[in-house]
């Protein structure tokens, strides 16, 4: 590992201006009913690999939530709802050119924003929000329904057939880890159905969905279809969960958090769902290619920080190549590079914010404390004003102790063995969290055997997050409620009529 560059990138300047040229944002427009308008409230974006402003966003409140679901209402009643599909998407496929065209600047954004280096949004984000666009581009002029036989009303014959319908007005709540692509995930499906949406970014990193808001408008969609409301989670998002006229709230985030919006949801029976944290298992049999699985856990563990819902972050090895894989882990942690997010060589920037830095770290001081074996990282970067967290990993790791039980949303690893697939199954299980878990094995029975009885939501083998716009997403137990993406993200955009004609 390097010390960290300090990069004054995005913290010169003043005015409008390029943040990713070294601007100071300076944006304090909402983006209501097809226009630019100026909110009451703005709130501080920071650069967490140097810890300065990078300049004022807008902050809506009530009042503009208020406005903004209104000229949702409006647009989709007003003619978006029976848009013809062809239409709706020739228009996705719009946004997706456009961010095509902007993707080196919305990659930029998003490493300035959230301390990502500047190669992953360009190699994953960007692209995956493309993909995305145009999956559901591909899906909107198909959403069909079916003929059912039936035993007849009352000796007539009838005729019956379903049709599926867009919910109204989808309220969007992303956090600020993947921003482009979870407002991607949840506005393209959306959208493909016939609903229209009021987009509320996280506060700690809503750049590059402003961007996007600009690029829907370029597109040409229509006012009030799509609404991009930066703000205050207590503040906007609460209100948004709150409103009487919002029909489905889509909400990506903390637990914590969930819960306080399907309780929200449940008074005006809003459609909720929701996809939260996790503490997803990579397990490696004794069958493993060693080097595949030592080099996908550390992606698992230090991709994007570790700030990653899908981190694999309880490595569960079997115990005869355990020392082989602790060593393997120590190395690969060793190897990441922590530095400015614009330098080629960087592997891992900043966490997102002092206080989630601070969280991490306790975390790690707990490890220690419960007597973990340290085997890498352990600490922040000593002198450094950026908010950084060395790779860590913790060897002999208890399954039943804090560390192994809550997310840390950073990079840190907890490494345990096993003797057999039951107990790996066991352990894997024990938790409250079933978002994702990956299989490192070459016995295709055994891989089988493991994507059978884990309790998640996706099982990848040999390889870690294979995600795809066209592939459901979403987790079991504290990981979530509902899937999004694929033919799923369609059926959780619509409602099912049935209609029965007796003959
Ligand atoms: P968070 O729950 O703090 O915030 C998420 C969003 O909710 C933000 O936009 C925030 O402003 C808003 N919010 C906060 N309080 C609110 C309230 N009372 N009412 C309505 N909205 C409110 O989460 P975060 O720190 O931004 O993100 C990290 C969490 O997100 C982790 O738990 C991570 O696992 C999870 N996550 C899950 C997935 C997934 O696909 N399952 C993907 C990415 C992140």
């Amino acid at each position: 590992q390097r010390r960290a560059t300090r990069t004054d990138r995005g913290a010169s300047g003043s005015g409008q201006g390029s943040p990713a040229r070294g601007g100071l944002v300076v944006e304090r427009r909402l983006f209501v009913d097809g226009r630019w308008r100026e909110s009451r409230a703005t709130l501080e974006v920071l650069n967490p690999a140097n810890g300065e402003p990078l300049g004022r966003v807008a902050a809506a409140d009530a009042t503009d939530v208020d406005d903004a679901v209104r000229a949702a209402r409006r647009a989709f009643e007003g003619g978006w709802r029976s848009t013809p599909g062809v239409a709706r998407a020739a228009l996705l496929h719009r946004v997706a050119d456009l961010i095509e065209r902007d993707a080196t600047h919305l990659a930029e954004l998003e490493a300035l924003d959230i301390g990502k280096p500047v190669r992953q949004p360009a190699v994953l984000d960007v692209p995956n929000a493309i993909a995305t666009f145009r999956h559901f581009a591909g899906w909107a002029d198909k959403i069909a329904g079916s003929t059912i036989p039936t035993a007849g009303y009352f000796g007539q014959p009838t005729h019956s057939y379903t049709t599926r319908e867009p919910l109204g007005v989808v309220a969007a709540i992303v956090p600020w880890n993947t921003p482009l692509m979870i407002a991607s995930w949840k506005l393209a499906p959306a959208l493909a159905a016939g609903n229209t949406v009021v987009l509320k970014p996280a506060e700690d990193a809503p750049l590059s969905i402003l961007h996007l808001a600009k690029l829907f408008e370029e597109a040409g969609f229509p006012p009030g279809v799509v609404n991009v409301l930066p703000g205050f989670g207590v503040v906007a998002g609460a209100a948004l969960a709150q409103h009487p006229d919002v029909d489905k709230v889509s909400f990506t985030g903390s637990p914590e958090v969930g819960r306080q919006i399907q309780k929200a949801a449940a008074d005006t029976f809003k459609r909720v769902s929701l996809e939260l944290g996790g503490k997803s298992p990579q397990i490696v049999l004794d069958d493993a290619d060693v080097e595949a699985a030592v080099r996908g856990i550390a992606m698992g563990l230090f991709f994007n920080q570790g700030e990653v819902c899908a981190a694999g972050t309880r490595v569960l090895v079997h115990r005869a190549i355990y020392e082989c894989v602790v060593d393997g882990l120590a190395q690969a942690a060793a190897a990441q590079v922590l530095g400015d997010p614009f330098e080629d060589s960087t592997t891992m920037g900043p966490l997102i914010s002092r206080p989630h830095q601070q969280r991490v770290l306790s975390y790690i001081d707990g490890a220690k404390a419960d007597g973990a074996r340290l085997i890498a990282g352990g600490g922040a970067l000593p002198g450094h004003d950026g908010f950084f967290v060395q790779p860590t990993i913790f060897a002999d790791v208890d399954n039943q102790s804090t560390l192994a039980r809550e997310e840390v949303f950073g990079p840190v690893g907890a490494v345990m063995p096993f003797d057999d697939i039951d107990e790996a199954v066991r352990i894997a299980n024990d938790s409250t969290y079933g978002l994702a878990a990956t299989v490192w094995t070459t016995n295709v029975s055994s891989a089988h055997t493991l994507a059978r009885r884990l309790r998640v939501g996706a099982v990848w083998v040999n390889g870690w997050a294979a995600i795809d716009p066209a592939l459901p997403w979403g987790g079991v137990k504290a990981s979530g409620i509902g899937r999004e993406l694929g033919w799923s993200g369609i059926l959780a955009n619509t409602e099912e009529k049935v209609v029965t004609i007796v003959l």
